[in-house]
């Protein structure tokens, strides 16, 4: 078992501590999508907007530095909002005029003539023409009315001009209108009088009495209008939302209430910890705001150490040879950074944003030492319970940098302030002067930008560069003999039936099938059709569109005919032979439908594609499938990834459903996904017989799926406080500019992390701070920005960077970073880089910090769970050696843990386990007059469980519920339903549900935890000798197997490295 290891020997795997790894592998060279310059962000390199903004349009204005004034579409709508510089105008949109959607333009440009014989001649009759609906006609459109000829046109679709120079209008910010890193203090007789509005407003609930995922939330959104007029102050909206008060009726008294200054409704699913949680991490959550605008300078820290030094537990050091047993028994809690209590409530949840290290290093030199990555973990998109929303003509931004106004700005008096990421002193608009919150004139520190670090505005028109996009649904449905055999079409087709009216949308929806086996088929769907028409297009080699205006339909106006199509696909192909798969011109198809809008591409695939382009060959070796070397991670063409990237730069995103028993060579098919911001599922041996528990998994995800929140041609930039700065991103987007996440889809269930280095020592300030912002367009058309924004403390000593870590973030970005390692080097390289990122660390700590050598492994108190996590990480799935794993869900499983958030990969990585034979009330929650049982979190070893118990590990997207061979007679009858251990069925899925207490606090146990995430655990009831059992065992991630260390051994083997 020492082949595991091989840290500290000499050339031994490491991360360098700023190494610009370039986030796009394969070097695929398109003039159109040209690959990012994997250069560091200098967040403050962008320069200001003229001081004389007169020759300038409105939208020049409102984005400070402009992009080139005429080029009507850029890259995206957007972007130039977000962003004042550097802008890629490569990919333009087709369409010659704003708002026009120009359906009739194909993609392609051809000859009429070749086109039309071209087109003619392709269009065949389907011979698997088991398409019998009544009456139903094969369609073959003459050619003479060939709708598509006379919409060719004969040149090609203007592309739009280069600007002349990507910052025109941009001259250099003012010199010594501030001084960087001065810290400006409030004058002395600046103070907010004003009485506080905390008493009327409703503390934000504890958040444990909210379930985290309430399917497809309907934000609660607290909106107000302000046009900036005091006289207008009626405006000020009054949102009352049912819904809010039935989800939560601890909340029912701010129901109808006009603007809760709160953050977001944080979600503490956890109750307080009472291990090694200091109980401020919950200030957050509450608390009125009655918000004196906190000196953001000198003392935003109190005396010593404020937080920590009142709990000593924080600055303990541990002996883990000794004290082994460091997993709290409730959920550990993020850490809680060091910033004064004022700033500190206003912070962001750590949910959405957070850094691994809550204490920000000073120099570069400083975060060299501590030998931990500085990263920050990101869920921008999620569903919250409460989000305020905010419509004002005016935006405020930085004028430099074009941060949004936050919290953590410093007003240095009512009509200026200094922006926290570059220190430019701005002005404060008038219209923001008046508080539409409290109607008073005069505090621009209460408005609600200013008191929430999570916020969400209504863009005006200045950020949109073509009318907001409707909301497009295109499904791609393999039909081969193989899909066919899945019986995966009935489920999807009636999940869809079922949930069609659930589609996120307004009037303008559209939606589109197509289908495809050896051969392409287009559904028209025109209103006015009797029932839907198949076209046939067999030259998978130069794909077109037959009847493009015809196939992307209205929902609303064809619905009749997209629920029969839906009721009769899953019969159309039943008889079908053909077992080729043609899937790359399926998607080449898909992708030029949907080029004139942008949208969704959701695409199921059951095999391995076999025809035209992007066919693919198996290239697994079932006998290497444990062994760390030499496995095909990488894409074996480029093919998905450059139309992933033609995709992106057409807002489309694809969504990958795989549902297949063989291998389907997932790090190739991936990368549609991937670089063009969807999502992969993946569901290794469906059968609707064969396997039903992954029907229902299906099932359920896509009801999910279907129906949760969607933002369309969305961009993501993140910035940060001058000094610092981002290089490395994970997660699915393209990278459009240096630092500007192309997002043609943006679901609330993604999420994000980066790698930052230290770029200009942080000496002259205290506190940092970062901010996330997302431009989208809502699936109601409305063009919106939701921006997040953390605040940090910066620190001079080792020691307190140490106490400041966040352990689960690290390992969270560790595993990001090893994903690449994995790919770009090999699997042995990146476990390797992990085991010495552990190493590296504590051994920074042992020669840095500790005075005096002490024997045994010390470890700060926040990395007491580091050597575990890491452990676990070399057990997940993605990292893993020694079993038999199959390559694509090894595959699915690095795919995961660059697109799930943190939470979830936490889980997968570190699984909980509870015993559940004596679930009680004691401490149970209660939410919606349901109890459920918070049973403690126990190790994973073994030695945790006994055979007189039933034990429930949750491993994410698994639930196993082992019971003992000598489990209590009540367990087996009050929950299970059975006699006696013998009867307990080999296969059982699903707990009944039973009339007696047990049975009901178990299931609401169960419940409660699928709840809390996007995805569908599957459960497996696990008897003693059932084969399930060695899953179960594999994720006893302390105790050791045939190819891994023991978490023992492995701290013995960090141990002896650090005192070497
Ligand atoms: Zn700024």
């Amino acid at each position: 078992s020492s082949t595991v290891l091989r840290a500290g020997t000499p050339g031994a795997v490491r991360w360098p501590p700023a190494v610009v790894v370039q986030l796009l592998v394969g070097g695929v060279s398109d003039p159109d999508h040209p690959l990012p310059t994997p250069t560091r962000t200098v967040v403050m390199s962008q320069p200001g907007i003229p001081a004389s903004g007169g020759a300038l349009t409105g939208l020049q204005a409102q984005n400070g530095a402009a992009s080139a004034s005429g080029s009507v579409y850029t890259n995206g709508p957007v972007q130039n909002a977000l962003m004042s510089s550097q802008v890629s105008v490569n990919q333009g949109y087709n369409s010659q005029l704003p708002g026009s959607y120009p359906h009739l333009i194909p993609a392609k440009t051809l000859n009429p003539v070749s086109g039309q014989s071209n087109y003619g001649g392709s269009q065949t009759v389907s011979p698997l023409s088991n398409y019998q609906g009544p009456g139903q006609t094969l369609y073959r459109p003459p050619v003479a009315s060939n709708p598509v000829t006379s919409s060719l046109p004969s040149v090609p679709v203007p592309r739009m001009p280069l600007p002349t120079s990507q910052n025109p209008a941009a001259t250099p910010m003012p010199s010594g209108s501030f001084l960087p890193g001065a810290n400006i203090q409030p004058p002395l007789n600046w103070q907010y009088n004003y009485p506080s509005t905390g008493s009327q407003i409703n503390h934000c609930p504890r958040s444990s009495s909210q379930p985290t995922i309430s399917g497809n939330t309907n934000l609660t959104s607290h909106q107000y209008v302000s046009s900036g007029d005091p006289s207008l102050q009626n405006n000020l909206t009054k949102s009352a939302t049912p819904q809010y008060a039935n989800k939560n009726p601890t909340m029912s008294r701010s129901v109808g209430y006009s603007y809760p200054s709160l953050p977001p409704g944080y979600q503490n699913t956890a109750p307080p910890s009472t291990t090694g949680m200091p109980p401020s991490s919950l200030n957050y959550s509450s608390g009125p705001q009655g918000f004196t605008q906190t000196p953001l300078g000198a003392n935003h820290l109190t005396a010593s150490m404020s937080g920590l030094s009142l709990h000593p537990e924080g600055l303990r050091v541990i002996n883990l040879l000794q004290e082994r047993n460091m997993l709290p028994s409730t959920p550990l809690q993020p850490p809680v950074p060091n910033l004064h209590e004022d700033i500190q409530k206003l912070n962001c949840n750590p949910e959405l944003f957070r850094c691994t290290l809550t204490s920000i290093p000073q120099t570069q030199a400083l975060l060299n030492k501590a030998k931990l990555p500085l990263g920050l973990l990101l869920h921008p998109f999620k569903d919250l319970v409460q989000l305020p929303v905010v419509t004002s003509s005016t935006i405020v931004r930085c004028r430099s940098c074009r941060t949004y106004i936050n919290p953590f700005v410093n007003f240095l008096d009512q009509r200026r302030w200094k922006c926290n990421l570059c220190y430019r002193v701005n002005d404060v608009p008038e219209e923001f002067m008046y508080n539409p919150l409290t109607r008073v004139y005069g505090e621009p520190h209460r408005r609600p930008e200013v008191q929430n670090a999570t916020i969400e505005f209504m863009a005006p028109s200045e950020y949109m560069l073509r009318p907001p996009q409707p909301p497009v649904y295109l499904f791609v449905f393999d039909v081969s003999h193989n899909a066919v055999e899945t019986g995966y079409l009935n489920s999807v087709c009636q999940s869809l039936l079922d949930n069609l009216d659930l589609l996120p949308g307004n009037t303008r929806t559209k939606i589109g099938f197509i289908t495809f086996d050896s051969t392409i088929h287009f559904y028209s769907l025109q209103e006015g059709l009797s029932q839907p028409q198949m076209l046939i297009v067999s030259d998978i080699e130069d794909v077109f569109i037959p009847m493009p205006e015809n196939l992307l339909v209205n929902l609303n106006e064809s619905k009749e005919l997209v629920q029969d199509l839906l009721k009769t696909l899953p019969q159309m192909f039943t008889k079908t032979l053909e077992t080729q798969s043609a899937l790359g011109p399926a998607l080449q198809a898909a992708f030029k439908l949907m080029s004139p809008t942008g949208g969704r591409m959701s695409v199921f695939q059951t095999q391995l594609p076999t025809l035209g382009v992007g066919a693919l060959r198996p290239r697994e070796e079932p006998n290497q499938r444990s062994s760390a070397k030499e496995i095909h991670l990488t894409p074996s063409t480029d093919f998905y990834k450059k139309l992933a990237l033609d995709c992106s730069g057409q807002q489309v995103a694809v969504d990958l459903f795989l549902l297949s028993g063989q291998y389907s060579d997932l790090a190739s098919l991936g990368c549609i996904s991937r670089y063009s911001a969807g999502s992969v599922y993946y569901y290794p041996s469906y059968h609707h017989q064969q396997n039903p528990v992954q029907v229902q998994k299906l099932q359920k995800e896509l009801q999910r799926y279907l129906t949760r929140k969607i933002g369309f041609e969305a961009v993501m930039r993140i910035r940060c406080t001058k000094g610092l700065s981002i290089h490395t991103f994970h997660g699915n987007f393209f990278v459009r500019s240096t630092d500007l996440l192309s997002l043609p889809n943006v679901n609330p269930d993604a999420g994000y992390a980066v790698q930052m280095s230290v770029e200009e020592s942080l000496t002259d300030t205290q506190l940092v701070s970062f901010q996330s912002a997302l431009l989208y367009t809502s699936s109601k058309g409305e063009r919106r920005i939701r921006v997040h924004t953390l605040c940090l403390p910066v620190v001079s000593t080792l020691n307190e960077v140490f106490l400041g870590a966040d352990v689960q973030a690290i390992s969270g970005l560790l595993a990001n970073m090893a994903v690449d390692r994995s790919v770009t080097a090999s699997l042995s390289d990146a476990r390797d880089a992990l085991v010495n990122a552990v190493i590296d660390s504590l051994s920074a700590y042992h020669s840095s910090v500790l005075s005096s050598q002490q024997p045994g492994l010390m470890v700060p108190f926040s990395l007491r769970l580091f050597p575990l996590f890491v452990l676990a990480l070399l057990k997940q799935k993605s990292f893993q050696t020694g079993t038999n794993a199959r390559l694509d869900e090894r595959i699915f499983a690095m795919c995961q843990v660059k697109n799930q958030p943190l939470v979830y990969l936490m889980l997968t990585t570190h699984p909980t386990l509870y015993r559940v034979d004596n679930l009680s009330d004691e401490g149970a929650l209660n939410i919606n007059d349901r109890t459920i049982p918070q049973p403690p979190i126990l190790q994973l070893s073994v030695e945790k469980l006994s055979r007189d118990g039933a034990f429930l590990m949750d491993a994410g997207s698994v639930l196993m519920l082992w019971v003992g061979k000598n489990c209590g007679q009540n367990f087996l009858s009050q929950v299970l339903g059975v006699q006696n251990y013998a009867l307990i069925p080999q296969t059982m899925t699903d707990l009944p549900e039973l009339d007696t207490p047990e049975s009901a606090r178990i299931i609401a146990f169960i419940s409660w935890l699928r709840e809390q995430r996007p995805f569908f655990p599957i459960l497996y009831v696990i008897r003693d000798e059932s084969p399930m059992k060695a899953n179960f065992l594999q994720n006893m991630v302390e105790d050791r197997t045939e190819s891994a260390l023991s978490y023992y051994e492995f701290l013995l083997h960090i141990q002896q490295q650090v005192n070497k």
